[in-house]
């Protein structure tokens, strides 16, 4: 890349060696999330406060280097991957966590904290950080941000963005930027802070955020079901909506799903694995008291509108039936090439979509298998199509390609959108038209200039220019 020496040798003087990286096979190893894309990585920064942060940027925007934000790199959208020579900026080494300000229910982050340490910290003070997701061992808080990372508590607690009262941001030009410093109310025109989340690294570096949290709650429990149909599954989730209790995650997962989840990563299910379709629900209370919810389950039970239930009795249970949904993504990655789609529609439209969605994929007669998981409570399912160890890499392709056009046919006449939550990334900036009119993406363009006129920070993501 032109300019590299000039910018890494002006950088010494700000970075220390440690924090700089140039070994192309260390390198490569941050240029690439869980979409498996091949990196090509220049160099890897590795700054350890916000003023460093602001130096790159700044030196990057005067030789006009192309700069790739990187958290966790869980990603699903490719959002992370730097393939084209560019300089990574890994937000890993800032990872510090704030004492928890129990007054306002917030807690102050640098945006490298892995999301599961922040979840841990916070239980200390009886609190939670909503944002739930298979990957917390591993993604960061900046990633969770750029992405308005979903996750499985969504039909509880909503999205990411909902959980942010202040963010720092460095722009490309190298300003340090504090967005609503902790103010819970705050109408002062355009909302820049909502403007970043969700921005996928494209429109500025997240340095540092304030958490938004709610109390843990005090009774919790877990129940897995397994149900005949989509329809019963949506009677089961219609009448768990009145039950008494909240719904903290309504998750659902196909047969193939859950065979393969037992053989691929030996997870235990506690019920019978005959049905097409299982339900991991989860539920918070207000009472000790249980006899209510045995009650409902009961009635649930009798009234045949489960094939098969049951309510985890101990902590390992619960981890058990967790353990079934959120190792999914992982036991396909183990099965072979995946392409996936990570859609949503109206949930009062989930029914007939996949209904639909499942009828199209058996009449196109592909040799490729499909696997339906995800959120049914948010109206967020996952696609996931997954390569036979027959069929040759070019035609999984070619068939990925046409099982798409159909998929997204058929998502634009529910009203439906391409990313539900994993973002756009570099993966499905070709597909964000269904999503979005010719006119919004003029808009989007306009506000990428404001902030990035030279277009050199996350370049090729969500649009190209
Ligand atoms: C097993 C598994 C399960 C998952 N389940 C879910 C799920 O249920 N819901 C869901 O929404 N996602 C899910 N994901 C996707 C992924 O975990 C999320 O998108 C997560 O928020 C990404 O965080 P990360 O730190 O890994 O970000 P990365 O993958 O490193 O980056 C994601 C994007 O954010 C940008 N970025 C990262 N840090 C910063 C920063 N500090 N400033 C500016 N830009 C930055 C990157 O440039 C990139 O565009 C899952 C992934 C896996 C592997």
């Amino acid at each position: 890349m032109k300019n590299l020496k000039a910018f890494l040798s002006a950088l010494g003087s700000h970075l220390s060696s440690e924090s700089i990286l140039t070994d192309p096979h260390e390198c490569n190893a941050y240029g690439t999330d869980w979409t498996r894309q091949v990196a090509n990585v220049s160099a890897v920064l590795l700054p350890r406060s916000t003023d460093q942060v602001a130096k790159i940027l700044s030196l990057a925007n005067e030789l006009e280097i192309q700069i790739v934000p990187s958290g966790g790199r869980t990603g699903l959208a490719g959002g992370a991957v730097a393939s084209k020579g560019e300089v990574v900026l890994s937000l890993s080494k800032m990872n510090r966590i704030d004492s928890v300000d129990r007054l306002s229910k917030t807690v102050r982050v640098q945006s490298g904290a892995i999301t599961e340490a922040v979840h841990e910290h916070c239980k200390q003070s009886g609190l939670l950080w909503p944002i739930d997701l298979a990957a917390k061992g591993t993604c960061e808080i900046g990633g969770n941000l750029s992405t308005n990372a979903g996750g499985v508590r969504v039909i509880r607690y909503g999205m990411t963005r909902k959980w942010v009262t202040a963010l720092q941001v460095v722009t490309m030009q190298g300003e340090i930027i504090e967005l609503n410093r902790n103010l819970e109310k705050n109408n002062t025109g355009y909302d820049l802070l909502q403007l970043i989340i969700g921005s996928e690294g494209t429109l500025a570096v997240i340095t540092e955020a304030t958490l938004k949290l709610t109390r843990l709650p005090r009774f919790k429990n877990i129940f897995l079901f397994s149900v005949t149909s989509l329809e019963q599954m949506a009677r089961l989730c219609e009448e768990a909506n009145f039950g008494p209790f909240h719904i903290t995650a309504f998750e659902f997962f196909s047969q193939k799903c859950l065979h393969t989840v037992q053989e691929k990563l030996k997870r235990i299910s506690r019920i019978g694995d005959t049905a097409p379709f299982y339900v991991l629900m989860e539920i918070e209370r207000s009472s000790n008291d249980l006899s209510e919810v045995e009650e409902w389950l009961g009635k649930i039970l009798e009234e045949s509108l489960v094939v098969d239930g049951s309510l985890a009795q101990s902590s390992e249970d619960e981890k058990a039936s967790w353990g079934l949904r959120e190792g999914i993504t992982e036991s396909i990655a183990v099965t072979g090439p995946v392409r996936k789609y990570d859609v949503a529609v109206p949930v009062s439209q989930m029914v007939p979509f996949l209904t639909e969605g499942q009828k199209m994929f058996s009449r196109m007669n592909l040799s490729i298998d499909l696997y339906l998981f995800g959120h049914f409570g948010d109206g967020s399912p996952h696609f996931n199509l997954v390569k036979k160890p027959d069929c040759s890499m070019q035609e999984f392709s070619n068939q990925c390609d046409r099982f798409e056009i159909e998929l997204f046919a058929l998502l634009k006449r529910y009203g439906g959108s391409v990313s539900a939550e994993h973002g756009v990334g570099n993966l499905k900036k070709h597909w964000v038209t269904y999503s979005r009119t010719n006119r919004e993406l003029e808009l989007y363009r306009s506000i990428k200039k404001a902030f990035d006129p030279k277009h050199l920070l996350n370049p090729g993501k969500i649009l190209d220019i």
